[in-house]
C-alpha cells in the first residue's frame, strides 16, 4: 500500500527528517514545532493533519524507556539519589525536546499516510 506512490516507510523517514511526506524536498514545519499550512514545493496542506498531543506522548514514552529502564539496571544509579535523580530528570527533559520535533515529523507522516485529516 502507498499514499501518492510513497510507501510508509519512506514517509515515515522524511517526517524523521522534519521534511513533507508527501514529496521530501521542503520542510514541513516553520520554527521548532509549527507546521507550515502547506507544503511549499508541493502544496500537499499539512496543517489539516492534526498532530496534537501525540508525538509529546510518544516522546516522553521512548525517551523514558531510554533513560529509566537502563537506570534500572544499575544500582549505583541509586545510591546517590540526590545526585543521581536530578541528572535523570534533566537528561530526560533535554533528550525529550531534542527528540520531539523529529517524532512529531514522523507522527505528522503518519497521520498523512494514514489520511487522517482534521473532521470539518
Ligand atoms: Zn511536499
Amino acid at each position: 500500500m502507498a499514499r501518492n506512490g510513497v510507501k510508509l516507510g519512506t514517509a515515515l523517514l522524511r517526517g524523521l527528517g522534519r521534511k513533507c511526506p508527501c514529496c521530501g524536498e521542503a520542510s514541513a514545519f516553520r520554527g521548532y514545532l509549527k507546521v507550515v499550512d502547506t507544503c511549499p514545493s508541493c502544496d500537499t496542506p499539512l496543517s489539516l493533519y492534526p498532530t496534537d498531543d501525540g508525538p509529546a506522548y510518544l516522546t516522553m514514552l521512548l525517551i523514558g524507556h531510554v533513560i529509566i529502564a537502563p537506570a534500572f539496571f544499575f544500582p549505583v544509579v541509586w545510591q546517590e539519589p540526590q545526585v543521581t535523580i536530578p541528572i535523570l530528570i534533566g537528561s530526560i527533559g533535554a533528550l525529550t525536546l531534542a527528540a520531539l520535533p523529529f517524532v512529531k515529523g514522523a507522527f505528522l507522516a503518519l497521520l498523512w499516510y494514514l489520511g487522517l485529516k482534521h473532521a470539518r
